[in-house]
């Protein structure tokens, strides 16, 4: 939406064109620039944030294989890296070549596709893993090293200086290669923040072409990110990656306060699988982001694939789509509560702030419920081509409620009683609406119908004595 300091020339000016945006394409950026030639009291917006121009680095098959459940062979590999890079994701990151041989031909016959997203591999900070990396041909090297007291006293038992000076061999080595090259610190927001910015500036110097910040255990909140990476941005030049793991639930609204802050590259998985719980998922940035700025994440990914490519992940790491997953979950687009259900008939937008023929999905209004109203029941009668009057559909609502309220019943039920009772009127006859009922289960029934009948009584009384009812306000 408007020049970050990078655009303005002020910042970054990596001139292997990698920098995010620089290479002008994103309309945005013209808009503005035209905007402020014509109009010098233009607003002038975030200038900070890059919500309108992230770019996501995909790491199913790098932080993905972490997963628990996770064990993909070449062929899978594959797949899901066409997959990724037909939705438009900016770069794949594989795992190090130096965990395995497979791992390293892995990294060789994904290179060898020649995908049009960037190819990573992510190794640790030492100069034979960097090697390694680069001779697989990848396009960019990530390298981490933990920096916090935890990880320097009982993970690699290495100080800060050492560090530093290891980082800058290793980045002056892939940089002379003509790779792109990463340094991330690891376990960020636990680490000492004056040791870890002057780390970064170091690497900066040296012109590492992004810093990463990582909150491997998953407990920044969206204000520790939005401060540690407002801060970063005011000392180093180069694009900032993140990478948030999903322990507190906290994964895709630090993704998004990271790039209001001015980071540039948010690290994705599919559906979130990953070490413990996971990072942040692509559907769920993707629902995040859409809603921020539609134009940008249409304009740019394949959207209708979300749902192929998290089955495809799915049914490799054998697990199910969670209910409640961002867009494609069961009941992501699912409403209802009559009220609801009636004012989206209406217009979507009432109770949708994502439009799901977007990633290809279809809205739903759940009608077989005790929570139904007539409109819902409306609107199926419609579907299954059916007329009946306003009044008729009134009638038929009422037996579905009320049989919602003997036991649960399926779409099937609430369709079979709406064709019987569209069959009687038609034929003249009193066929049961409901069969199968047990003697209890026509008690509750009857008594269920009575009850509705008395409210629907009280309503009208209501309406006469001049009560207010909601059936007197405009949808
Ligand atoms: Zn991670």
């Amino acid at each position: 939406m408007c020049p970050t300091p990078e655009e303005n020339g002020t910042s970054n000016g990596h001139a292997d064109g990698h920098s995010n945006g620089s290479n002008g394409s994103h309309t945005g950026f013209k808009k503005v620039a035209e905007q402020k030639s014509s109009n010098p009291y233009a607003p002038v917006g975030d200038f900070l944030s890059n919500v309108s121009k992230f770019q996501i680095i995909e790491s199913t098959l790098r932080e993905g294989e972490q997963f628990a459940n996770a064990f993909f062979d070449t062929e899978t590999k594959i797949k899901i890296a066409k997959a990724l890079d037909a939705f438009g994701v900016d770069y794949i990151e594989l795992t190090s070549p130096a965990a395995s041989e497979q791992s390293r031909l892995d990294c060789e016959a994904i290179v060898a596709l020649g995908l049009k997203a960037k190819i990573l591999t992510h190794v640790r900070c030492n100069m034979e893993d960097a090697k390694m990396a680069v001779a697989t041909g990848v396009d960019g090297v990530d390298v981490v090293i933990g920096t916090s007291s935890f990880l320097m006293e009982h993970s690699h038992g290495k100080d800060m200086a050492y560090i530093k000076k290891t980082a800058i061999e290793v980045i002056e080595y892939v940089k002379s290669q003509g790779k792109e090259i990463r340094f991330s610190s690891e376990d960020s927001f636990r680490s000492n923040l004056v040791d870890l910015l002057t780390l970064y500036q170091a690497v900066d110097k040296v012109g590492v072409h992004r810093v990463g910040i990582a909150d491997t255990v998953g407990c920044a909140t969206p204000r520790q990110v939005y401060d540690l990476v407002r801060t970063l941005r005011g000392v180093v030049n180069c694009d900032i990656e993140t990478h948030f793991h999903n322990d507190t639930g906290c994964a895709i609204a630090n993704a998004f306060c990271a790039l209001e802050a001015g980071a540039t590259h948010v690290d994705t998985s599919v559906i979130g699988i990953g070490e413990r719980n996971g990072i942040t998922p692509l559907g769920g940035l993707m629902a995040r982001m859409i809603v921020a700025d539609p134009d940008y994440v249409k304009g740019k990914y394949k959207l209708h694939m979300l749902k192929e490519i998290e089955d495809m992940v799915a049914e490799a790491v054998e697990i199910n789509i969670p209910f409640n997953n961002y867009i494609t979950g069961f009941c992501a687009f699912t409403h209802k509560a009559g009220i609801h259900a009636k004012a989206i008939l209406n217009n979507p937008s009432t109770y949708e702030i994502i439009n799901p023929h977007d990633f290809g999905m279809e809205r739903y209004v759940h009608f077989a419920s005790r929570l139904t109203g007539w409109n819902a029941i409306k609107s199926r009668v419609e579907q299954l081509n059916l007329t009946l009057t306003d009044a008729q559909i009134k009638v038929v609502t009422q037996k579905i409620k009320a049989l919602a309220d003997v036991r649960p019943i399926a779409i099937d039920d609430a369709d079979s009683i709406i064709r019987t009772f569209h069959l009687n009127l038609t034929n003249n006859e009193n066929k049961p609406l409901i069969p199968n009922l047990t003697i209890e289960e026509q008690k509750k029934f009857a008594k269920a119908e009575m009850e509705l009948a008395a409210v629907k009584e009280k309503r009208e009384l209501d309406e006469e004595a001049g009560v207010p009812t909601a059936k007197k306000v405009k949808a």
